[in-house]
């Protein structure tokens, strides 16, 4: 489903992306993990093509983000996002904000989208908030309505970052709740994240990012029990 290869991403001098090669298939759940700094969100946004590529090929979706001629908006279409900052449009109730992009983009009626919403929010558990403000929500409801929000959208993949980054401790459980929900559901993931228990029960493979490569990647047992990159030890020891 995701093709990358030789991936390069400079900004002016900066190196920061260095040769990324990797395959994500169908239904896989992948984590990313490393220091910050290292380029995972620069990776993240190459694969919605948020950012321009200095070199090498990504396809997604079977789209050539690579390829002058892909129509990038399409691309987009197919791939949810979730940030580490819940950016829902704060004048705008949770329905709003759930149904504007597949009103706007999937032409869906008023009905369908509402009906749509509905069955999403009740998958996040946040039906009795649907004529709320975002601000009127804590940080965990706000990031699950951002989800619904990325669901509605109907994506092959979905990409957070750090979406537990920005949360309260006692808020990110009931976020990633709902990501393992997904995950359970067989929905491809691409997930950047610090909370390596979650990481190490729910991804299929985990790839570990240093200075602009993947240093190593493997299962979860493998990169969390017997790391055999020094870099990947080193990261572990500061952050388990
Ligand atoms: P991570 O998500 O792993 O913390 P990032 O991908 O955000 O790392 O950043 C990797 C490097 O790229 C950092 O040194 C950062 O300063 C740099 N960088 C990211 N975005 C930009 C940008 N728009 N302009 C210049 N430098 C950037
Ligand atoms: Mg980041």
């Amino acid at each position: 489903m995701i093709r990358v290869h030789n991936l390069q991403k400079q900004f002016g001098p900066t190196h920061v992306l260095r040769g990324i090669d990797c395959q994500i298939a169908a239904n896989e759940v992948v984590c990313v993990i490393g220091p910050s700094g290292s380029g995972k969100s620069t990776f993240l946004r190459c694969l919605n093509a948020l950012e321009s590529l200095s070199g090498g090929e990504i396809e997604v979706n079977s789209f050539a983000i690579h390829d002058r001629k892909t129509d990038l908006n399409k691309m987009r279409a197919s791939v949810g996002m979730v940030f580490q900052r819940f950016n829902l449009f704060p004048h705008m109730t949770v329905l709003e904000n759930i149904i504007m992009a597949p009103m706007d983009v999937k032409r869906l009626s008023r009905a369908d989208a509402t009906r749509q919403a509905e069955t999403l929010l009740r998958k996040v558990g946040l039906l009795d908030k649907i004529d709320a403000y975002p601000g009127s929500l804590s940080g965990g409801q706000q990031q699950r309505v951002a989800i619904a929000r990325a669901l509605a959208m109907e994506p092959k993949v979905m990409l957070f970052d750090e979406p537990t980054s920005a949360l309260d401790p006692e808020l990110v459980g009931e976020v990633l709740a709902v990501i393992k929900a997904l995950a359970h559901e067989g929905m491809t993931m691409v997930v950047v994240t610090h909370e390596m228990a979650f990481a190490r029960e729910v991804a299929d493979r985990v790839l570990f990012i240093d200075q602009g490569v993947i240093q190593e990647e493997g299962t979860p047992q493998q990169i969390f029990s017997q790391p055999a990159n020094p870099r990947t030890q080193a990261f572990l020891s500061k952050v388990l």
